[in-house]
């Protein structure tokens, strides 16, 4: 792979190593584009919640000088561009953009973790009735109509634990209104890395049956992340056997 655009740092708190050592690993690499999108700080307005798994709130302006800076500084030797990943949380989304938006992000990958809302605490892999995968997807869907989102990472983070029937229809409808807004998926290999439910055979077969356009993210949370071929591999033997369209072209 050439492009990769799911990138952490250690500021979400559950990831590895300093800025410059992914920037280094990806050119040992071979890449010519090193997308960060860390998990984006969170505004929760009129709480005092508190996120353990994203950046601090008063990071926002450290993480872009710091991701700015090596942008120039290795200009000569690859791509960097500067992003989050970001929850679709409907009712604190236009507040959200407006904080991001003082540092000008190049792009905004959807990873939807929470159903409605952290604050609710419906951590969606741990949900297992139909109804919570269906909001999942409606929740998605609408998300990404907005427009602000380069991608979905990890489509089928919620997994498997639903009836057949509700995972075939839920995940169908996901694929095709992905598809009817434009919006590729990913096919995460962190999710390989570290043998989660996800990426599934199943989700995918259902993606090449739709027609969705698919990419590889490496979801690097730690710099050696970046230069895994195994993962990768497998994911390329999927995309092989399913005939899936992969995106092999810099998204932006
Ligand atoms: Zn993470
Ligand atoms: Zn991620």
């Amino acid at each position: 792979m050439l492009y990769n655009y799911h990138t952490h740092t250690k500021r979400c708190k559950h990831a590895e190593g300093k800025d410059r050592k992914y920037v280094e690993q990806a050119i040992k690499a071979g890449l010519k584009t090193l997308g960060f999108s860390d998990h984006a700080p969170y505004l929760f307005p009129n709480t005092d919640y508190y996120s353990t798994y994203r950046m601090e709130v008063d990071e926002l302006h450290d993480y872009a000088r710091s991701i700015r800076a090596l942008q120039k500084e290795y200009a000569k030797e690859i791509e960097i561009l500067c992003g989050f990943e970001l929850e679709y949380y409907p009712e604190f989304h236009e507040k959200e953009m407006e904080f991001l938006n003082q540092v000008k992000p190049d792009y905004l990958i959807m990873g939807q973790h929470f159903i409605g809302n952290e604050l609710s605490l419906l951590y969606a892999p741990r949900q297992t009735e139909d109804k919570m995968l269906e909001a999942y997807v409606s929740q998605v869907l609408e998300g990404l109509a907005t427009g602000h989102f380069l991608y979905l990472a990890h489509p089928d983070l919620p997994g498997y634990r639903f009836s057949k029937e509700a995972v075939e229809r839920e995940y169908t409808r996901l694929c095709e209104g992905a598809k009817n807004l434009n919006v590729p998926l990913e096919i995460n290999l962190l999710g390989i890395r570290e043998n989660r439910p996800y990426p599934n055979r199943k989700f995918f077969e259902i993606a090449a049956r739709v027609g969705n356009s698919v990419i590889l993210g490496v979801d690097a949370h730690d710099p050696q992340n970046l230069r895994d071929g195994y993962a990768e591999n497998l994911a390329q033997n999927m995309i092989n056997d399913l005939g899936l369209n992969l995106i092999e072209e810099k998204l932006i």
